[in-house]
């Protein structure tokens, strides 16, 4: 049994059952053999059965984000824009369901040769518990729609909108067995990666877990994707729009209270305008209001957890004790209704130096390193002075500058004059620690589906040369 608290109040919401892991092979079981029943399914039923979903989960909106809020304490305007994300995830896909197609490949000498593209049979995908409800959308709306099964494991800390998900994904007419989701910690997810049944792995979460996931995916052979973590830099030049950029910094690392992946953690300011930049980065910084995620004009709402609390104000001792200096902190509420909260302040830490845990470690908390650059190749040396390779933010007025860096820069993502601007339909995921693999777009028909060859003799008998 696991207890799901509310990160504003820090009191418990309810109990969640964990799935034995005695289960566990009767769900694999099950998920696959419906798998091969779903696959069976036209497609252009399966689109239809996957856009009723997205109805449901368009009248249920409200419902979906003010629980994933309750769960994970992020502003509520941020869950609605993320509810809304999840249900374009299941048209987008429920219209992509009967367009995925096979080739003729023109070999001539005789032959009929063409290509089929199958589902995977049974996937297996993993949450983290930062944004649970769009992940498990992300992961279930493309599986489904290209003919898999798919076991779903939500994060133990924030399992509540899957499930509700999955209730609603049954609801309307997808038939039983085709999503399961499983509840529990580390030892649920390592008990299903090891397991060599599941034929995909679609894995998001910690570079750590990441590692021992692909290990075990390795053993048996699963492909495997993995969105892993990010340190990733904003290059602020000179030239650039300097309001956009701020509101853009202020976004990138303090919207879900830091807890993104794709966090600017790192924002770097071309030295001309280092100085106004870092003043007004302050000024808006001490203007923000920590607090109750469900009340209209906060901006940033506690962790999600006690433990990812604790762990960023130890990563702000930490800096301290480093050498850096808090250049600015917005104070945590001192309403006695939130003193249990997990709130944390947001921090912009200067005089930083690459070896500081604060600048080389992924925070995953409201804590952002601001620092000063030259010219574009001082840039672009700073922005690789991390291991992971996630996403990165160009701000500058000089397109070709802009375009140089995106080519240059050894991300997944980069964003030109934005950031953290998100669609599904856009392939998302990273390089080096960041994870390999991409999900979203197209990307998915790679993830989900495999390729199959097939050779048909238009002439009877074997051609010469092909004979012993
Ligand atoms: P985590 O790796 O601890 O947990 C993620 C999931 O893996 C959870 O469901 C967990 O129960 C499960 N798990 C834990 N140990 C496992 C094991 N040995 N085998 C299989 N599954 C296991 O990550 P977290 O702390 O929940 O989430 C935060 C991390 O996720 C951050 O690093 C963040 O950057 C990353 N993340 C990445 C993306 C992306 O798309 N690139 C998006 C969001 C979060």
């Amino acid at each position: 049994m696991t207890t799901v608290f509310d990160p504003v109040s820090g009191r418990s919401i309810e109990d969640v059952p964990d799935t034995p892991l005695a289960e566990l092979d009767g769900i694999l079981e099950r998920g696959r053999k419906a798998g091969r029943g779903w696959a069976t399914v036209a497609a252009s039923e399966r689109g239809r059965r996957l856009q009723r979903v997205a109805a449901l989960l368009r009248e249920h909106l409200d419902e979906l984000a003010m629980l994933e809020t309750r769960n994970t304490g992020r502003p509520l305007h941020n869950t609605r824009g993320e509810s809304s994300r999840a249900a374009a995830a299941f048209e987008y896909y429920a219209g992509f369901a009967d367009k995925v197609v096979g080739t003729t490949v023109p070999v001539g000498g005789g032959y009929h040769t063409y290509t089929l593209r199958e589902p995977r049979g049974l996937a297996l995908g993993i949450i983290p518990w930062n944004a649970p409800y769009v992940f498990a959308a992300l992961k279930v709306a493309p599986a489904l729609a290209f003919g898999n099964s798919l076991v779903l494991k939500p994060a133990q800390e924030t399992p509540l909108t899957a499930l509700r998900l999955a209730e609603l994904v049954a609801e309307a007419g997808v038939d039983d067995d085709v999503l399961q989701v499983v509840t529990g910690g580390a030892d649920v997810g390592a008990a299903l990666t090891d397991d060599p049944r599941p034929d995909v792995i679609a894995f998001t979460g910690h570079h750590a877990t990441g590692k021992a996931v692909a290990e075990a995916a390795a053993r048996n052979l699963t492909p495997v994707s993995l969105e892993l973590g990010g340190k990733s830099p904003q290059l602020i030049f000179a030239d650039a729009d300097l309001d956009a950029a701020l509101d853009a910094v202020l976004l990138g690392i303090f919207g879900q209270t830091g807890q993104m992946c794709i966090a600017g953690s790192r924002i770097y300011v071309q030295r001309q305008v280092f100085d106004e930049f870092a003043r007004r980065l302050r000024d808006r910084v001490m203007a923000l209001r920590v607090g109750d995620p469900r009340e209209d004009g906060v901006n940033v709402g506690p962790q999600t957890t006690a433990r990812q609390r604790d762990k960023t104000l130890a990563m702000i001792d930490a800096g301290v004790a480093s050498g850096a200096t808090i250049a600015a902190q917005a104070p945590v509420p001192d309403d006695p209704a939130l003193r249990n909260g997990y709130f944390t302040p947001p921090t912009v830490f200067t005089d930083v130096d690459p070896r500081m845990p604060i600048m080389a470690e992924e925070i995953f908390g409201p804590v952002a390193c601001l620092a000063p650059f030259t010219d574009d190749e001082d840039a672009l040396r700073l922005a690789h002075e991390t291991d992971f390779g996630l996403a990165a933010g160009v701000w500058t007025a000089d397109v070709g500058r802009a375009h140089r860096l995106a080519r240059d820069l050894r991300v997944g993502t980069v964003w030109i004059n934005t950031y953290r601007v998100l669609s599904v339909g856009v392939p998302f995921g990273g390089v080096a620690l960041s994870g390999y693999g991409r999900e979203g777009g197209e990307a998915a028909i790679d993830l989900y589906t495999q390729v199959k060859s097939v050779w048909t003799s238009l002439t009877p008998g074997m051609p010469p040369g092909y004979r012993l």
